[in-house]
């Protein structure tokens, strides 16, 4: 029976469970780029959390501010509960392996994972003592005398890993440290790191941009892209569950088809109904996530949509074929061979699909009226006046109108929202072609188009969708259809 200082210490234990929290943390840099915006996160203590997302999303802004190499511009961050900004890094229990090792290259290994605590000025034979532990636990016993240059990346990566740890942090935090290593030494790597966690017990924040590294390794991953938190949860929440396109598209091979809900827990998309799992209310735009393990070939007769096989190529376990049903292009990874030319059918079963609401159905645009009441938005060339926004209105003098009641109305105080849907939105490379001029900076593909962000000159992000595949960082113009566009004023 649990006597009560044991329900006292449990329930402690309970607040201090949390090691490390992130509140609304932003940072922006003196050139005024925001990197990170309004990023949330709790640690538990001896969790593996992992930061996941392509390059330059803020991963390692994010760990620097952890470790306290970087401010944050707002927000706080706690340490086992308290507020840490002001700490410095060598106060913070906290130490970091970088993907380069740093290590000191004239040094043998023991002086360089020695090196922090001869700073200290500890005792010689306390020293010998971590030192000596810190190798045990990366498995380089016997090595102290070894210079950096005589061992292969992965050993140089586990001395970086043993210099971190002799300080005893509570915290470690990995800055994609398998990066530099081939493709077999960091699968090894994976499973020692994972094995090193669960013997030390310790908190580990790891930053990767590779999805299979993030799966394979930890408790809890948070998926990141231009600075923010586009889901956090356990691997298997993130791979079946993805919260919005991108989480499904960045985690591992997945179809996304853009569709509507047509009845109760029943999806249409590829040209057909299919029975699914998700309640959403009928009529709603969706996105449709199907794994390509989770469509299984079938003759043409027996599938609920067909197809044209249009290649095959061998990954070693599997075979990953690709049909094209209609305009859509869909993605099969099967043990079963197929023809290319060959019609087949393809059935998917309703826990194979994952209904996501779509997002950026429409583009907002915040603008505003110039004092001869155009829309100031993209330097009036849009040719919307204020006089077909708000019926009834009438210019009395320069700057100042009147509405229909015949009261005074000051224009500048006006805000419009300008509503535009991503396919009434045409991308051109003749940059004189449209009103707004951008680089797309993101792509996903969504079975019969491409769904793209366009961040314009002026800082504006506005979603296209385009049959035709661009590249990311392409310079493009956006023709935007004005007849398709809707305004919504506010005062
Ligand atoms: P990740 O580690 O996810 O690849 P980073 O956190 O290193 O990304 O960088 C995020 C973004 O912030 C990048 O666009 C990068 O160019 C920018 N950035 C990083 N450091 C600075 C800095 N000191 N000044 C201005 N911009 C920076
Ligand atoms: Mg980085």
């Amino acid at each position: 029976m649990r006597t009560d200082t044991q329900k006292g210490e449990f329930a402690m234990q309970q607040t201090n469970d949390n090691i490390i929290e992130l509140r609304n943390i932003t940072k922006t840099f003196e050139d005024g780029f925001e990197a990170v915006k309004d990023f949330n996160l709790t640690v538990k203590r001896g969790e593996f959390v992992t930061f996941l997302g392509p390059s330059g999303c803020g991963k390692t802004t994010t760990l620097r501010m952890i470790a306290g190499f970087d401010t944050p511009s707002q927000g706080q961050i706690l340490l086992n509960g308290k507020e840490i900004e002001n700490l410095p890094p060598n106060k913070r229990p906290i130490n970091t392996v970088f993907q380069r090792y740093a290590l000191f290259p004239h040094l043998n290994v023991y002086d360089n994972i020695a090196f922090g605590l001869k700073l200290k000025k500890l005792p010689k034979s306390e020293i010998n003592k971590k030192v000596n532990k810190a190798l045990e636990m990366v498995d380089l016993e016997g090595f102290e005398e070894r210079k950096i240059a005589t061992l292969s990346g992965g050993q140089q990566q586990r001395i970086a890993i043993a210099r971190a740890l002799v300080n005893e942090p509570e915290i470690l935090l990995l800055d994609e440290p398998l990066g530099a290593l081939d493709l077999k030494m960091r699968k090894e790597m994976q499973l020692e790191l994972k094995n090193m966690h669960e013997k030390l017990g310790i908190t580990f924040i790891y930053v990767t941009h590779d999805q299979e590294e993030a799966l394979t390794m930890s408790d809890k991953i948070v998926v990141m892209s231009e600075g923010q938190t586009q889901q956090v949860g356990t691997p298997e929440d993130i791979y079946n569950e993805p919260k919005n396109a991108f989480v499904a598209d960045f985690i591992g091979e997945s179809n996304i088809f853009g569709g509507i809900m047509t009845g109760d827990k029943l999806v249409r998309f590829c040209g057909a109904d299919f029975k699914c799992l998700d309640e959403v209310e009928q009529g709603t735009m969706i996105d449709a996530v199907v794994r390509p393990e989770d469509i299984v070939i079938t003759e043409p007769q027996k599938g609920m949509i067909t197809g044209k096989v249009i290649s095959q190529v061998f990954k070693g376990v599997h075979y990953e074929i690709t049909v094209m049903s209609g305009k859509n292009e869909i993605v099969i990874q099967t043990t079963k061979k197929a023809k290319v030319g060959e019609q087949v059918g393809l059935v998917i079963e309703p826990d194979g699909i994952h209904v996501m609401l779509a997002e950026h159905t429409l583009n907002k645009i915040e603008s505003g009226f110039d004092t001869n009441g155009s829309l100031s938005f993209m330097d009036g060339r849009l040719g919307i006046n204020i006089t077909s926004i708000l019926p009834g209105i009438r210019k009395e003098e320069e700057g100042l109108y009147v509405d229909s009641h015949g009261d005074e109305i000051d224009i500048s105080k006006l805000k419009v929202t300008i509503s535009i849907r991503p396919n009434d939105i045409q991308m051109s490379d003749d940059k004189e072609a449209g009103q707004l001029q951008g680089h797309i900076i993101n792509l996903i593909y969504k079975g019969d188009h491409y769904s793209y962000v366009v961040r314009t000159v002026d800082d504006f992000d506005i979603i296209v969708d385009d049959e035709d595949l661009w590249n990311m960082d392409d310079f493009v113009s956006l023709i935007l259809d004005e007849q398709k566009m809707q305004f919504t004023l506010k005062k």
